[in-house]
């Protein structure tokens, strides 16, 4: 099984939204940008490299159209999304896309040490 990055991977003080961070890291499957979302009050934080960016659009409340569209490429994701394994990030690729910054201390090191 490859390494997936969950949500304990994350370094929660870099997030800032609800006070109540519950966090979840995806990817696009289809153009690989990663995002975080706060499942507590639905904030998505659209992009990692700027993490007071929090401007797409979520939908709240209607469970028949997608939650948010990716903004770098508008994929729509249902609203069910955290549900599809398919959105989880293996944890070498994470890094590889350049936001290791964003990891817990010593989550990186578990690549180097191998399984
Ligand atoms: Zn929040
Ligand atoms: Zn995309």
């Amino acid at each position: 099984m490859e390494r997936l990055v969950e949500e304990r991977d994350l370094e929660i003080a870099n997030f800032r939204c609800c006070g109540d961070e519950d966090l979840y890291p995806f990817g696009c499957p289809d153009c690989n940008h990663l995002m975080v979302f706060c499942y507590e009050c639905e904030t998505l934080y659209d992009d990692l490299t700027e993490l007071g960016s929090k401007g797409t659009l979520v939908n709240h409340s209607d469970i028949a159209s997608p939650i948010f569209r990716c903004p770098r490429c508008s994929r729509a994701f249902e609203y069910f999304f955290m549900r599809n394994e398919q959105y989880k990030v293996p944890l070498a690729k994470w890094i590889e896309l350049g936001d290791g910054h964003l990891l817990a201390k010593g989550v990186a090191d578990e690549l180097d040490a191998g399984p």
